[in-house]
């Protein structure tokens, strides 16, 4: 018995050493797959062609336009250019700009967003006709213009089946409210007394040498708080001022 578990002492060390000295062969790395990049297909010479020819297009801005932007920053005009507006059923502005200050460090309340030539006519109308006016009429000076409306994609009035509106294209802006050095505030849709009623009867006067269309109190229920202005284009270069 006791020789027996001799040898199976001996046998396991044996077994033990020779398992601890054999090398178990480790595995070689395999090479790692790396990805090589597909080419994509190249778009044709054409297909580049009419891609260039429409960025072109959508960026290059019209002599008039440059014109116009540059008669704005001589006026004083405060602003900066928007990304191109691509609203629903003919709604946008090619080239919209969103003006932040008039001339003369006069304010322009909210976010004004027009095409460039009804700024201008904004800014030739503040500076030729409304701060001169209020010089003479109300004996004070012009510090601020609110307006209630400027680019909005809407038919005429907000009514059902009537036409697009000249704000859905970037042509309008409303006007609702003057502000005068020392805090003095002129509603459009409140005017009170004599020398108010004279400035407002001037302001909107003179409106329509550089708008197309002019709207305020009385010209229908839509307005009677606002001037409604706009650079509308019309056969034989009609404008409608009521
Ligand atoms: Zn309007």
């Amino acid at each position: 018995m006791v020789a027996g578990l001799v040898v199976i002492a001996q046998a396991t060390g044996n077994i033990g050493s020779a398992y601890a000295e054999t090398k178990i062969p480790v595995p070689k790395a395999r090479p790692v797959l790396t990805k090589i990049p597909v080419p994509r297909p190249r778009p044709t010479a054409d297909k580049i062609k009419a891609e260039k020819k429409k960025a072109e297009k959508a960026e290059k801005m019209s002599a008039e336009e440059l014109t116009c932007r540059s008669k704005l920053r001589r006026a004083g005009v405060k602003f900066k250019p928007v990304k191109p507006i691509h609203g629903k059923g003919g709604c946008g502005i090619k080239h919209p700009i969103s003006i932040t200050g008039l001339p003369g460090g006069t304010k322009l309340s909210g976010k004004t967003v027009v095409a460039c030539a009804t700024g201008l006519a904004l800014s030739d109308w503040t500076t030729k006709s409304v701060v001169p006016a209020a010089k003479k009429y109300l004996k004070k000076e012009l510090t601020g213009i609110d307006q209630y409306a400027t680019y909005d994609c809407r038919s005429r009035n907000s009514q059902s089946g009537t036409k697009l509106s000249e704000h859905a294209k970037g042509n309008a802006i409303d006007i609702g409210r003057f502000h005068l050095a020392g805090g003095d505030k002129l509603e459009v849709g409140s005017v009170k007394g004599k020398a108010q009623k004279k400035f407002m009867k001037s302001i909107r006067d003179a409106a329509c040498s550089y708008f197309t269309t002019v709207l305020g109190p009385g010209s229908d229920i839509f307005h009677n708080d606002h001037f409604h202005f706009d650079i509308a284009k019309r056969r034989r270069g009609y404008r409608y001022c009521r």
